[in-house]
């Protein structure tokens, strides 16, 4: 007799930056203070703009068909996103479960970005304009099939 399992189903959803809340990148505040913003870190070397227009064109293609995140992140190779280097790792993490920005904004007066928050300032600093985000959406598992 086990009580009622949870589990996450993760969707993509593609949203504005301009419509995700503020980040407080106490990241990007202390390497400021050193260095200039372009060689801040290897998330500043991503190219947010290509990696982000791959995100959509695979979330467009996954949702449709019912692929999960779990495999559409899977099936990711230099072919079918035509990115290599830190651009195809950027991108592989930003479309996995766990790894992709997740964003709590259900409550208007408590919205956060609770992952990713780097790679939000990242894109904006870039000039980004829409991406990819993760949300998980708990469903009940039933531990007793009949
Ligand atoms: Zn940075």
């Amino acid at each position: 007799m086990t009580g009622p399992r949870w589990e996450a189903r993760w969707h993509y959803e593609i949203r504005d930056l301009a419509s995700l809340p503020p980040v407080r990148d106490w990241l990007r505040q202390a390497r400021r203070r050193l260095r200039p913003r372009r060689d801040c870190c290897r998330y500043h070397r991503v190219d947010w703009h290509a990696v982000s227009a791959a995100a959509i064109r695979i979330a467009l293609q996954a949702q449709p068909s019912g692929t999960p995140p779990e495999d559409a992140a899977g099936a990711i190779t230099p072919a079918s996103c035509g990115l290599d280097g830190e651009d195809i790792e950027a991108l592989g993490d930003l479309l996995t479960p766990e790894n992709g920005i997740q964003v709590d904004d259900d409550d208007p007066h408590a919205q956060h970005v609770y992952e990713g928050r780097h790679r939000v300032t990242a894109m904006r600093d870039a000039g980004v304009r829409r991406t990819v985000i993760l949300r998980p959406e708990l469903i009940e598992v039933s531990g007793d099939p009949r």
